[in-house]
């Protein structure tokens, strides 16, 4: 069992920040959980919380059921990965797997055989003599899994571990380390600030802001229904369409001068209510002429997504965005309309 309860875990460092305030998450054994949030919302700290790097001010760390909250990080059986893979400069790659095996004690002919085998399961056979400044980015990040590995951990963790490849090793890496979590049905914890590879590696994601967990759910959850207009904010591939309105009659919703459905969250509100307006890029309908029930305004920028288009219409409303196909003409300086899908409009209270 290898399960990974947080109970109302809090890091306040030195000095008086407050890197985790109450952190509650409840993480399954053999689950790929992503952590999602900002740069500074204290991802790493909570990592490091886990592993027993950084002391908790509050509350307890639960592994397999048992409080190591109290343990030193060689007693708690879990593997952190770090951002830069912190690999032994002067060590070939067996010796680096080999480390955690040392510090065990384990003999050295059963320590080159086990970095060996583990070596061979990520495809590193041929590199055992190399050198990290010999490796490549993406070889130098197996490494620094199949180090973890050595010694079999209950779980791994994960600090932004394919942050410094470039946009394609990146996601091969991804698709790798996702084959590597199944078969090892290993508990993991991931951490980054890219939502694109919280959404496509985890089984569940939570959206940290400032030190707390704001949500916590399955990638289609999370996109589906963001809990508020910060998880909303930047969960997508494009950002969700976020503008200030006002409650009418009819379950529709006033949008500077556009009167817009407000989908199934409308009914619970009531005429003059102030709401927060989401819908994706992905749920609009772009029209070049005028419709009604839809945003207006003048196409001022055209992005080339591949295929598709990703065109922001500046009006009344605001600044809105709208995913087009790409065999639509859209040319900068024309007038346009931009139509939501009801089912997909989500109304916040929060912003
Ligand atoms: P993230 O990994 O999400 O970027 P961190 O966990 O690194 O966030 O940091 C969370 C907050 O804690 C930030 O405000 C950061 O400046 C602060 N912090 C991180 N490490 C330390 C430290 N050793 N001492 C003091 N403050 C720290
Ligand atoms: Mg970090």
């Amino acid at each position: 069992m290898s399960a990974i309860d947080l109970v109302r875990l809090s890091k306040v460092y030195p000095g008086g920040v407050t890197a985790l305030d109450g952190v509650e998450l409840a993480i399954a054994d053999g689950e790929f959980f992503a952590l999602l949030g900002p740069s500074g919302c204290g991802k790493t700290t909570l990592l490091r919380t886990i592993a027993g790097l950084e002391e908790a001010t509050g509350g307890a760390v639960l592994i397999g059921g048992d409080d190591v909250t109290a343990l030193p990080p060689g007693r708690r059986d879990v593997a952190m990965v770090f951002q830069d893979y912190a690999l032994f400069p002067h060590m070939t790659v067996t010796d680096n797997i080999a480390y955690p095996l040392r510090i065990r004690q384990v003999g050295g002919a059963e320590r080159r055989a086990k970095a060996a085998g583990t070596a061979g399961e990520l495809g590193l056979d041929a590199l055992l003599e190399r050198r990290p400044a010999q490796l490549s980015g993406g070889q130098q990040q197996r490494v620094a899994l199949a180090r973890a590995m050595a010694c079999h951990p209950r779980a791994f963790l994960l600090d932004e571990p394919l942050s410094n490849l470039d946009a394609r090793m990146r996601l091969e890496a991804r698709t790798f380390l996702k084959r590597l979590q199944r078969e090892l049905r290993i508990t993991c914890v991931f951490v980054t600030h890219d939502q694109a590879e919280a959404l496509a590696l985890a089984d569940r994601v939570a959206g940290m802001e400032d030190g707390r967990v704001r949500q916590v759910g399955t990638p289609a959850e999370v996109f589906r229904r963001p809990a508020n207009t910060f998880v909303a904010s930047f969960i997508g591939s494009t950002p969700m369409n976020l503008l200030e309105g006002e409650v009418r009659e009819g379950g529709r919703v006033a949008v500077g001068p556009a009167e817009v459905p407000g989908g199934p969250g409308a009914g619970a509100l009531a005429p003059g209510d102030p709401v927060v307006y989401g819908v994706r890029p992905e749920y609009l309908t772009y029209a070049g002429e005028p419709t009604g029930g839809a945003f207006s305004g003048e196409v001022t920028v055209v992005e080339n997504l591949g295929s598709a288009q990703l065109v922001t219409l500046d009006g009344e409303s605001g600044s809105i965005q709208v995913v087009v196909d790409e065999d639509t003409e859209v040319a900068p300086g024309t007038a346009a309309w931009a139509v939501p899908r009801p089912d997909r409009v989500l109304l916040y209270r929060d912003g």
